[in-house]
């Protein structure tokens, strides 16, 4: 074993280990899979950054956002560490020099989105990079069984084995024992080698108040004027919420700004900075709010809504009093907001013969054993929204039966900036022809071309790839515009001979017991709101961390005032309704649907079908969305069957 203490002085110039890291380096460094569960901002990265040094071949990084890779190159160049990313932002010139400099053995460390591996052409050339070690940051998405997963991580154990990568090492800064154990599972990461550092933090005083909706408002001024010139961060569930929010709070005189996935990139990163340098002191946010954020003097985080999960509520309020200082966690807490947490998770089971219409998709259309598709195509055509269908996609992986090969735009159109004439007066003999040939296929509308890809390669077959390259070339030089949509994946199907029926079935049970299994975490969320044991033990235990102290001394339950969330306002009863009533303006529209897609519909969970006859703009959509999806769902069942 290599002088750890030693490297890390020489190469980061640090002195000491934080917690847990000396111990993910020696096991990787002594040839073992690994797995670090760290919170956030206690130095994850380090360890696979210092055992990459020591390993004999490149480490590879799989990382899930763009901002994180930057961040992470930036520390290792200042470092003089040989690392690169390849991510979608490159000229192909660029991506082809980092992939030789990978070649050639110059870099310790490669970073790439999950989405890279899809590509057939990265595949064959990691594969023929000596790779020591796999590297999987924000590992949770793998575990179907926790918050955020992410149907391409479930790939990553096959990724492993198929490119002979000796070790991995999985990272993430929450997960519990279940989850843990799923990972473990997957990369086969001994017991030994799992290290999990402390969740409990002393100066979070975690508290739940029980407050009805027509209070919150009220109770949400009371705690902000509580800290009157500290930074504060307000969640909430929903885009409106949090402008309605920001605004009354702004009404009251305070100093707060909205923040969520709607408004523009450019305005975000402003309101962020503002934050960060202390402009604005209250922000108002989806849970889009805090990638990236490390601000230290955080004195309070309110739930004005009910978290999406424990992970998210453990991850927010940890963003709370990064400089050790006392600081106040509180949830405004009722069960209103149960249901549409619930919906969203019904809106991603698909129906059974949803599948089944998949399924058959791929045996008719597959031919030389290809399969092209785009997601937002069979996503309308089967009505799966598009994140379960891209975990269909992956069990169908899994199983072997679909291979992806590659994915390529399919939708080019083009605008001239100068006349057709002088353009095509920039190029001369075959060339000229092959110019021409692009504008012969490609259909005029008012301004645009319409590049037709399948008449064009009638034409001119096998010269797609040159016919992309001279409209990316006229783009550069400014004769025309491009513009680039709709990917479209290629799928190598490795047997069209399946039952489609037993399979669908088969696919269908796997998706129900995830469903189940999210509602089950939902409600276990609800119970440890109401814990009648320390919150702050109860929480770290949740995460399998069983150091901190049976009581905190001030947490709610500490101070003797355990929380009983109120129930939604009481409910109109759902038999009051007519049940062809509400429903006989979609069922004009959509004659087809069935009572699934009917029970979305008054639920207020958008599906694809549902967009597409624009329901949310009638205005029985979301009607019943206080209600429970399960018994919305039976009272339908119940009124369409006698029919
Ligand atoms: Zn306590």
């Amino acid at each position: 074993m290599p002088n750890l203490n030693a490297q890390l002085q020489q190469y980061f110039g640090f002195n000491e280990f934080r917690g847990g890291q000396r111990e993910v380096v020696e096991a990787l460094v002594g040839g073992h899979s690994a797995m670090a569960i760290f919170p956030t901002g206690s130095g994850k990265s380090l360890c696979y950054q210092l055992a990459a040094l020591q390993l004999p071949h490149l480490t590879l990084v799989i990382s899930p956002l763009l901002a994180l890779m930057r961040d992470q190159l930036d520390f290792l160049a200042k470092k003089g560490i040989a690392a690169a990313a390849i991510d979608s932002s490159q000229s192909r010139d660029e991506a082809q020099d980092v992939m030789a400099r990978a070649k050639n053995g110059e870099l310790k460390i490669l970073m790439i989105s999950v989405e890279r591996l899809k590509n057939e052409r990265f595949r064959r050339f990691i594969a023929q990079v000596p790779v020591s070690l796999l590297v999987v940051d924000e590992a949770h998405c793998i575990s179907e069984w926790g918050h955020n997963f992410r149907p391409d991580y479930l790939k990553l154990p096959q990724a492993k084995a198929q490119l002979n990568i000796p070790q991995a090492l999985l990272l993430t800064a929450t997960a519990t024992p279940t989850v843990v154990a799923d990972m473990a599972a997957k990369f086969a990461i001994a017991p030994e080698h799992i290290t999990v550092t402390g969740f409990y933090r002393s100066n979070l005083h975690l508290h739940i108040r029980p407050v009805a909706t027509q209070d919150k408002h009220a109770a949400l001024l009371k705690l902000l004027q509580r800290t009157p010139d500290a930074p504060c961060v307000v969640y909430v569930t929903q885009q409106d919420t949090a402008e309605r929010v920001a605004n009354a709070l702004q009404a009251a005189g305070l100093n707060a700004t909205a923040y969520h996935a709607g408004i523009e990139n450019e305005r975000r990163q402003q309101i962020q900075d503002d934050f960060m340098h202390g402009r604005s002191l209250i922000i108002v946010a989806t849970i889009a709010f805090g990638m990236g954020i490390d601000k230290s003097n955080i004195r309070q985080v309110i739930h004005y809504d009910l978290p999406k999960s424990i992970e998210n509520y453990s991850q927010e309020i940890g963003r709370a009093g990064r400089d050790g200082e006392q600081s106040l966690c509180t949830l405004l807490g009722n069960r209103e907001g149960l249901a549409v947490l619930e919906n969203f998770v019904y809106g991603d089971t698909p129906e059974l013969a949803a599948i089944a219409q998949v399924l058959t998709r791929i045996q008719s259309e597959t031919q030389n054993s290809e399969w092209e598709m785009t997601i937002y195509d069979v996503s309308a055509q089967s009505n799966i929204r598009q994140l379960p269908l891209k975990t269909l996609l992956v069990y169908l992986e899994i199983q072997g039966l679909i291979e992806p090969l590659y994915s390529y735009y399919s939708d080019y159109r083009f605008a001239l900036n100068i006349e057709l004439d002088e353009l095509l007066g920039h190029f001369k003999d075959e060339r000229q022809d092959f110019v021409r040939g692009i504008f012969r296929n490609a259909k005029f509308g008012r301004s645009w071309y319409q590049f037709d890809f399948a008449s064009f390669q009638h034409e001119f077959p096998e010269q797609r790839a040159r016919a992309v390259t001279a409209l990316e070339y006229m783009d550069e030089k400014g004769w025309l515009r491009l513009e680039v949509k709709q990917m479209t994946e290629v799928y190598r199907v490795l047997n069209t001979q399946f039952d489609s029926a037993t399979l669908a079935a088969q696919l269908h049970a796997q998706f129900a017991q995830k469903e189940h299994s999210e509602l089950q975490r939902l409600n276990q969320m609800l119970a440890l709101f109401e814990t009648t044991t320390c919150l702050s033990h109860t929480l770290a235990a949740h995460f399998g961390d069983t150091q901190a102290p049976t009581q905190c001394g001030h947490c709610l339950v500490c101070r003797g005032k355990p929380a009983q969330l109120p129930a939604a306002d009481s409910l109109a009863p759902i038999s009051n309704y007519s049940a062809f009533e509400l429903t006989a303006e979609l069922r004009g529209k959509a004659p087809n649907a069935s009572v699934h897609v009917l029970s979305c519909f008054l639920c207020g969970i958008t599906l694809p079908v549902l967009s597409r006859v624009k329901a949310s703009k009638m205005p029985q959509f979301g009607q019943l969305s206080a209600h429970p999806f399960a018994e919305v769902r039976a009272w339908l069942s119940e009124a369409f069957a006698v029919q």
